[in-house]
């Protein structure tokens, strides 16, 4: 595991939480390669010759966890399995693990099948099933930069993502997982990791370019953030997380320093209204990247959406009984969704809730947080808090409310479709991130 507040001197080997207690799994499914010659061991070290091309399962097993082949079944309170060199990566190279949630709490939520470099751990933790993979640092970031994003993508970009993912990882501020003994878990929550199932020579190459090097600011790891479309301006650190500011992870328009547009800075619920809706052409914009063609570049699981500018409908009745299964909230109707406070990227961060309670009387909730305000406002995730609301008929209790927004994601640092956008047009990688991380330098650490 990653050491807190310590920088490397040479590659790490990171633990990454492939199947999480929460995910609730019974058992789970492998596939040995036809390669690598594979082994597994139980808790006191007894090691068994796996077959090639072989499927074996684990099953829950009161406290312990069953481990069936075709041979027959054993038990232990954790399994490893280990075989080829991890740094042996190839597409498709390493353990088959059936049915990985990808999409954790998230509105594209899928079961996919990966292959997993390295060595896998499988545990029963307090009856429920944890899967560890321990992996080279750099390895996994091959995997990364292909898993969250596709790999028809520029040079440049898949560069600046490998640096991004990196630097992220080993200023090792966020640690959620820390309590389970990992560094990182599998999905988006953390970086998205689908191990080497979508691996390029272009996400190979783009990892050994920049092998060892992070951002840096002053003698730390910048803890460098992305998301998928800030929507034409990034947001501040601060307004997403709480905490301190950052010097380097400011609000700025995802545009060439040239640009200039009337509604900028985004500093009333007006400008807000028109930079909404406008088609400012920005990096994330598709005046750089055809909405049509982000297909092509985006990862496999995405679905296809209106990532820059998108609307979003609810009927009064619908947005009653979502907001009665989210907040519990006893209304009779919605009345209005006001920003009482925007980020600098017209980001929500807190929102008011007026609504008729049951005994016919007025009343608000309000909701802090951009992660609570999408949470709140989506069966699922709403693409982002940069958003207003059309409400029809305006007046009193309406009947439809239109939520018009802007980007996906929290749009701290670094913009993945405007890096896209910047390197389809012959930004360089320090171009891009020197863009997005004002005042930030690239260094080799390792
Ligand atoms: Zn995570
Ligand atoms: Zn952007």
């Amino acid at each position: 595991m990653l050491e807190p507040g310590v920088i490397p001197d040479k590659e790490p080997i990171i633990r990454v939480a492939v199947v999480m207690p929460e995910d609730n799994f019974k058992k789970i499914v492998i596939n040995t390669p036809s390669v690598g010659g594979y082994r597994i061991s139980d808790e006191d070290g007894n090691v068994f010759e796996l077959g090639y091309d072989e499927r074996y399962e684990f099953h829950l097993h009161g406290d312990l966890l069953k481990f069936v082949s075709n041979k027959g079944e054993k038990v232990s309170k954790k399994w490893i399995v280990t075989g080829e060199d991890a740094n042996n990566v190839g597409t498709k190279r390493g353990i088959k693990v059936k049915n990985v949630i990808t999409g954790r709490n998230f509105h594209w939520r899928k079961l996919m099948d990966m292959y997993i470099p390295g060595t896998l751990e499988f545990h029963n933790l307090n009856g429920k099933l944890f899967v560890v993979n321990e992996v080279p640092l750099e390895v996994y970031l091959v995997c990364v930069a292909t898993s969250e994003m596709g790999a028809k993508c520029p040079k440049s970009f898949l560069e600046a993502q490998t640096v991004v993912a990196r630097s992220w990882l080993l200023a090792n501020v966020e640690m959620k997982h820390r309590s389970l003994g990992v560094d990182v878990c599998n999905d988006d929550c953390c970086q998205r990791y689908q191990g080497a199932t979508f691996l390029t020579k272009e996400a190979i190459e783009a990892a050994s370019n920049t092998y060892g090097k992070v951002l840096m600011y002053g003698d730390k790891i910048c803890d460098a953030r992305y998301s998928k479309s800030c929507g034409g301006v990034t947001e501040r650190i601060e307004n997403v997380w709480g905490g301190e500011p950052l010097p380097y992870s400011i609000s700025k328009l995802d545009a060439p320093a040239s640009y200039n547009h009337p509604s900028y800075p985004l500093d009333s619920e007006d400008k807000v209204r028109k930079w909404i809706d406008d088609k400012p052409p920005t990096f994330c914009s598709s005046y750089y990247i055809p909405e049509k063609e982000l297909i092509k570049y985006l990862g496999g699981v995405d679905v296809e959406g209106r990532y820059f500018r998108w609307i979003v409908n609810y009927t009064q009745q619908q947005l009653n009984s979502l907001l009665k299964s989210k907040l519990n909230l006893k209304s009779r109707y919605i009345l209005d969704l006001v920003p009482l406070r925007r980020g600098d990227s017209g980001r929500i961060i807190d929102l008011r809730i007026d609504y008729v309670d049951l005994r016919g009387e007025k009343q608000s909730m309000i909701i802090k947080s951009e992660y609570k305000i999408r949470d709140t406002l989506s069966k699922k995730f709403l693409y982002s808090s940069a958003f207003y609301v059309k409400k029809e008929p305006e007046g009193d209790v309406p009947r439809e409310f239109i939520l018009k927004g802007a980007g996906w994601g929290h749009g701290v640092g670094l913009c993945q479709i405007g890096a896209l956008g910047m390197s389809l047009k012959g930004y360089t990688v320090e171009d891009i991130l020197y863009h997005y991380y004002v005042g930030a330098e690239l260094k080799k650490i390792y």
